[in-house]
C-alpha cells in the first residue's frame, strides 16, 4: 500500500432517486432550477436530485462518506432545505482543500414531467454552481421506458460521475 502513487485526478458517483408528487402550482427543485410543472419531489430537502447525485459523487470523489452523514434527514435544520446551499456548503468545506470539480456529467430519469425543454437552462445552472464551463458538463435526460415506479412516473432518479482535479498552486 506504501508505494500507491499519488492521485492526479479523483472520479465519484452519485445517484439519487425521489417520489413525484402532483400538486396544482407546484415546482420541481431539479438541478438548482424550480420547474413549473405542477409536480414535486417527496423530500426532507428540495428533493433535487441531481444536485443529491452531485453532492454524493463529490463526497465519494474524496472518501468523504455520503450526503445522508453530513445533512441527516433527521435534522430539522435541513427540513425544506434549499439544494443549492447544501453544496455550496460541502464546495466550500475545508476537507476539500486542494481538489475541485474539473468534470461533471449527469443522466436524469424520469418519465415525466418532460425535460427536454429544460435541459439547457439546467446545464447551464449545473455549470455555473460547479463553476465550470459548459464543455466540462454533461446533461442528459431520458425516459425509464415505462418500466417499474419511475417508468410509471411516480419517481425520478438521477445519476452524476464527477472528476475532480488538483487545485493549481
Ligand atoms: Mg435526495
Amino acid at each position: 500500500m506504501t508505494d500507491l502513487p499519488a492521485l492526479t485526478t479523483r472520479v465519484g458517483l452519485g445517484f439519487d432517486i425521489h417520489r413525484l408528487a402532483e400538486e396544482t402550482g407546484a415546482e420541481l427543485a431539479l438541478s438548482g432550477l424550480r420547474l413549473p410543472v405542477d409536480l414535486y419531489a417527496q423530500a426532507h430537502s428540495d428533493g433535487d436530485v441531481v444536485l443529491h447525485a452531485l453532492i454524493d459523487a463529490i463526497l465519494g470523489a474524496l472518501a468523504l462518506g455520503d450526503i445522508g452523514e453530513w445533512f441527516p434527514d433527521t435534522d430539522p435544520a435541513f427540513r425544506g432545505a434549499d439544494s443549492t446551499t447544501l453544496l455550496h456548503a460541502v464546495l466550500s468545506d475545508d476537507r476539500l482543500a486542494g481538489w475541485r470539480l474539473a468534470q461533471v456529467d449527469c443522466n436524469i430519469i424520469a418519465e415525466r414531467p418532460r425535460l427536454s425543454d429544460h435541459k439547457p437552462a439546467m446545464r447551464q445552472r449545473l455549470a455555473t454552481l460547479c463553476d465550470l464551463p459548459l464543455d466540462r458538463v454533461g446533461l442528459k435526460a431520458r425516459s425509464h421506458e415505462k418500466v417499474d415506479a419511475t417508468g410509471q412516473g411516480q419517481a425520478i432518479q438521477a445519476q452524476v460521475i464527477v472528476q475532480l482535479a488538483p487545485c493549481q498552486p
